[in-house]
């Protein structure tokens, strides 16, 4: 039987921003100066905040970094986060290591799906495939062909097993909501069904973006 996944929701999760000296020395090396995604090949992120954070089980940190409290990572099962997840340090505004929070940043990252009125394109920077689906999100079967129990929900949070979800739904209930993640073996958006984050120069030859409005 394969593996079901579900995605964490996090209704209470605090938005917040890096320092401005962190995002400039960022830009290039771990997020994309063009789009602000973190990079392929990128591992551990350590990140300084502009403010003390919200004490909220995760946080997004701007632009497309995540962070979850380090009991909610305890409880997830440490051996099988340090096997499927880089963690970094969050860093204060005074400097100081943040005790409660560790960045997040799975070594496999899935893009969710949608239907044909998505909004996609690829970043003519680093190229990506920056993907929006807003209803009837789904994930492809191969990408989580290799059954591991913590996939990424791209670089800002976790997917996980239904065994792990069991268990923060024992000790996280009243904070967090988990959904069922659908798995779709074709694609139903009229796009290509192995194309993910980071498509390849074949793959792109058959692609073509559908972009809600055009930014000027
Ligand atoms: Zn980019």
């Amino acid at each position: 039987m394969p593996q079901k996944y579900f995605e964490i929701d996090d209704d209470s999760v605090d938005w917040i921003r890096p320092t401005e000296q962190w995002l400039n020395r960022a830009k290039g090396n771990v997020l994309c100066t063009e789009c602000g995604s973190v990079l392929p090949g990128v591992g551990s992120i350590d990140v300084k905040l502009s403010k003390k954070p919200e004490p909220t089980p995760t946080l997004l940190i701007q632009p497309s970094i995540g962070a979850f409290d380090i009991s909610l990572l305890e409880t997830l099962g440490m051996d099988d986060v340090r096997a499927h997840v880089h963690l970094g340090k969050v860093i204060n505004p005074d400097g100081s290591c943040n005790s409660q929070y560790a960045t997040v940043l799975a070594r496999e990252q899935i893009m969710f799906r949608g239907k044909a009125d998505s909004n996609h394109h690829v970043c003519p920077h680093c190229g990506r495939l920056l993907y929006t689906s807003v209803r009837s999100r789904y994930i492809m079967n191969w990408t989580v062909a290799s059954q591991a129990p913590i996939y990424g929900e791209e670089s800002v949070s976790l997917l996980v097993c239904e065994s792990i979800r069991d268990k923060i739904a024992a000790a996280w209930g009243k904070r967090l909501k988990l959904y069922k993640v659908p798995v779709a073996a074709k694609a139903r958006d009229g796009l290509d069904d192995d194309l993910g984050l980071w498509p390849t120069p074949a793959q792109l030859k058959r692609y073509m973006p559908h972009v809600w409005a055009i930014k000027t």
